[in-house]
């Protein structure tokens, strides 16, 4: 414990944050430790420090924070953790602690997409309609139970971990498979699937990015969940400005 405090706090469970991580990990002068939420059953863990599990909202973080004398915090969680990175805005300010957000640009319809933007998971389950149709889920494990108050279609839903039965709609498919995922294979799986919509969270980055390329070139209807509103604050997209960040506000030695 003694030699984890003073650690640059990383908030993970994203690319952003291992990429973040490995290069921290190559930086002694800048000493950092990543948190995990513990939600994937079996996490890449980086090559420097981490913990894994909640902190006890934003009360227990800012404990966490003065406790670890954590100089400076990077929220590199998932787009839709809004919660864990309000609770990081929160605690920080409470602190004075620097934060930044690092994350990835989020995607933009361009010509020829057929996008319904939605505000939240609920509204996308409303987009499908009441007439039932055939739906490519690629929403993350833990939205597909919104799906279960629309039985009337039939799904397929990609997942990097195995959902639970009880997660899933009734007349549900599961597709394991982890990103990147390549523009023929996305092609080809919306063709043999004959797919009236693929639904989605705007997460951005390139990694997933090709699913919507494929539904562009096909004409599929895309569903697509806005992010959430993120917190006041700096956002950086790019890992070497994230560096610089850290360097200019890093206490000094
Ligand atoms: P969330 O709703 O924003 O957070 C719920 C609670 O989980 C937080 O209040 C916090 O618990 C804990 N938590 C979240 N991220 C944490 C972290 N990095 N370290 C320690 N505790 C964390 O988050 P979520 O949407 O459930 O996402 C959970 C994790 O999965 C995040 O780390 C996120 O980056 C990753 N992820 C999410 C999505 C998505 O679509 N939401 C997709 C891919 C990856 P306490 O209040 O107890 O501190």
């Amino acid at each position: 414990m003694q030699d984890e405090r003073g650690r640059i706090l990383i908030l993970g469970g994203t690319g952003e944050a291992m990429k973040l991580a490995a290069a921290l990990a190559a930086r002694p002068d800048l000493p950092a430790l990543l948190s995990f939420a513990g939600r994937t059953k079996a996490p890449q863990l980086p090559s420097i420090p981490s913990r894994i599990g909640g902190f006890g909202g934003v009360d227990g973080l800012a404990a966490y924070l003065a406790q670890m004398q954590t100089p400076l915090v990077i929220d590199a969680t998932h787009p839709f953790a809004a919660q864990m990175s309000q609770h990081a805005a929160q605690a920080c300010a409470r602190l004075g602690v620097p934060r930044l957000t690092f994350t990835r640009r989020p995607w933009t319809p361009q010509p020829g997409d057929r996008w319904i933007e939605v505000p939240d998971i609920e509204a996308a389950v409303d987009a499908l309609g009441e007439t039932p149709t055939h739906v490519f889920l690629t929403v993350g494990r833990l939205s597909l139970g919104a799906f279960k108050r629309a039985p009337q279609h039939s799904y397929l839903a990609r997942s990097i971990d195995q959902p639970d039965a009880s997660e899933l709609p009734p007349s549900c498919r599961v597709l394991l498979a982890r990103p990147p995922f390549a523009l023929a294979e996305e092609r080809a799986l919306m063709q043999k699937e004959r797919f009236d919509f693929l639904c989605t969270k705007n997460s951005g980055g390139a990694a997933t990015e090709n699913k919507l390329l494929a539904a562009r070139e096909l004409g599929l209807r895309v569903i697509m969940v806005n992010r959430p509103q993120a917190p006041e604050g700096e956002t950086l997209f790019d890992l070497d400005a994230v560096l610089d960040w850290i360097t200019a506000h890093r206490p000094p030695p």
